[in-house]
């Protein structure tokens, strides 16, 4: 069996040789930047029972709930900044052109600077009403959670507003799902890191990458289904075992 260090140089070298990459990340890149998961004991569905709380026909039935859970979900958000794992991905994409294809909702992708971001389940920065469409930002919302919950719509005065998140229960856009695949079809390395590959349409990304002769590098704390096809497999926290494989990168790439 291979140690870690022996790994970590194996994933160095797979990506120095990629000219594509698609980094497909979930809610394990973020716990480091104080955002939990929300399945494990004390995580966000030990509170708020998501059947009640984040479905889209509970949405409809009952917003002020949703409002109520979304509320202490922003305060955390608000909190987060990013790890070294979301910087360490930055640095990647200064040598590999790359495809993030992320199931988190939290921004912190693009607040460490990615450019290239497909958000397969949305994000908690904006929020639309549900009646005439319009948008609002994170301060405009925070602004209208402050007077009333669930907060309504100021430009047609009746709707309510939605995070741009999607629900249990609600379609991903299909535009969404076929520029993520188009990813999964064109790399040629596939980097997963924290996800348990349990969500679907996610989880088949890895299937179509390595359909497309992909190669696979899995970095989580557990083991998961696609870990049986992987070419890498690093058990141990992204945000200290990402930067050491970017470092080792440098020193490839230099070498060359
Ligand atoms: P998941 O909770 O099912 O799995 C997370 C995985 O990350 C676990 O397998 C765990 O072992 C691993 N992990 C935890 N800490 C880690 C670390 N420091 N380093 C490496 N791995 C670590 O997450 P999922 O697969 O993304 O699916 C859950 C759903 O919940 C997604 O739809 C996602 O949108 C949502 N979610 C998002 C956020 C966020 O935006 N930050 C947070 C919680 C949940």
């Amino acid at each position: 069996m291979k140690n870690l260090q022996e790994l970590v140089l194996q994933a160095a070298n797979l990506l120095s040789d990629a000219q594509y990459l698609c980094v497909l990340t979930g809610a394990g890149i973020s716990v480091e930047s104080g955002i939990p998961d929300f399945r494990s004991p004390g995580g966000l569905w030990s509170r708020f029972d998501p059947y009640e709380y984040a479905t889209l026909s509970s949405f409809y039935a009952h917003p002020e709930k949703y409002w109520t859970m979304a509320k202490e979900l922003r305060t955390t958000l608000k909190a987060a900044k990013p790890n070294p794992a979301h910087i360490a991905v930055t640095e990647l994409e200064k040598y590999i052109k790359t495809t993030v294809v992320t199931q988190n909702i939290d921004f912190l992708h693009q607040a460490a600077g990615s450019q290239n971001v497909i958000e397969m389940h949305g994000t908690y920065r904006t929020s639309t009403c549900i009646e005439c469409r319009a948008s609002y930002n994170w301060r405009e919302v925070e602004r209208l959670l402050d007077k009333e919950l669930p907060p309504l719509c100021t430009k047609c005065s009746t709707g309510v507003l939605k995070s741009d998140t999607i629900l249990f229960g609600e379609g991903i856009p299909v535009n969404v799902i076929q520029s993520a695949m188009l990813a999964a079809q064109e790399c040629d390395v596939m980097l997963i890191i924290g996800s348990s590959l349990e969500i679907q349409p996610a989880a088949l990304l890895p299937v179509i990458a390595k359909q497309h002769h992909s190669r696979i590098i899995i970095n989580n704390l557990e083991p998961t289904f696609a870990d049986s096809y992987a070419d890498i497999v690093l058990y141990e926290k992204t945000g200290t075992i990402l930067p050491l494989i970017v470092k080792e990168l440098k020193k490839i790439r230099l070498e060359i």
